[in-house]
């Protein structure tokens, strides 16, 4: 049995497709470690024409997804104990990496998408999470469904070639990953540091890390918490470059922790 279901709820199922067609992916299916079972949204709308969709009450533009064929198709679903339904929906909260983790002790995960100008309001009551994958509008579900399934299975143990590669990367702790260099050495006068030549691999540790700190700061200072702030700081650990970051942290420490 896989470790995780995933059952969507889309009017362009075709678009699930692209998840067979990448690499990693397309093997935990394979392999078992998830499955993925679409289920068409136009099977379920009414009448002749599988009526799936309506104009507003009130009036105004687009076309509104109705609530019955999703309920039904909803409730064709075999659902497990141990299921999380998620709306994909703009106006949910904006998935982060932790999300991805605490996804994965879930048997199911059942994803409704939306279309057009989305879905009647009473679609809310069957979902236990409002999920957007970023503060823009696209014009379907299916691409934020294809993220989420994406980034929840590369986390299944047995998904990656290397499960190591998960410990260092981006967004897992709080800071961004160091910079990689492969071969050649030298490609068009950039060079890669010499230190990652050295074979000494404490110093390539400590220069990782040195990295990964140095990124951060530059990129993404919003992303130290105010508990990896006061690490950062005791780690006292720097040379004259981060002391100079960390002196401007500091001084601009209401602007990046308003809860200091
Ligand atoms: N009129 C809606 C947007 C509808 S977009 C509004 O202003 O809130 C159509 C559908 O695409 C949505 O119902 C949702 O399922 C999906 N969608 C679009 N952008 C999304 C995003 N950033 N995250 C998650 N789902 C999104």
């Amino acid at each position: 049995m896989s470790k995780i279901c995933f059952d969507v709820i889309s009017l362009f199922p075709k678009a699930f497709q692209a998840l067979n067609d990448m690499g990693v992916i397309s093997r935990a299916i394979k392999n078992k470690l998830i499955s993925l079972n679409t289920c068409d949204l136009r099977n379920y709308g009414k009448g002749s024409y599988k009526q799936v969709d309506d104009v507003p009450y009130g009036g105004g533009s687009g076309m509104v997804l109705k609530p019955e064929p999703i309920y039904k198709a909803y409730e064709s679903i075999i659902k497990s104990k141990n299921k999380r339904t998620l709306l994909m929906s703009p106006q949910g909260q904006v998935i982060k990496q932790k999300d991805f983790i605490r996804w994965l002790s879930y048997d199911q995960l059942i994803i409704i998408c939306g279309q057009y100008e989305g879905f009647d309001e009473r679609v809310r009551k069957l979902a236990d999470e409002e999920v957007s994958i970023g503060d823009y509008i696209l014009t379907g579900g299916e691409i934020p469904a294809i993220t989420i399934i994406n980034g929840i299975t590369r986390l299944i143990p047995g998904t990656l070639g290397d499960p190591n590669s998960l410990k260092d990367e981006s967004h897992n702790c709080h800071f961004l990953e160091y910079p990689h260099y492969t071969r050649p050495s030298s490609f068009r006068g950039m060079d890669v540091p010499t230190i990652l030549l050295s074979g000494n691999h404490k110093e390539i540790k400590t220069w990782r890390n040195d990295q990964k700190i140095r990124r951060t700061l530059e990129r993404r200072k919003d992303l130290i918490s105010s508990e990896g702030f006061k690490k950062l700081l005791a780690l006292k650990k720097f040379n004259k470059e981060y002391n100079k970051d960390i002196g401007f942290c500091l001084d601009n420490a209401h602007d990046f922790y308003p809860d200091w």
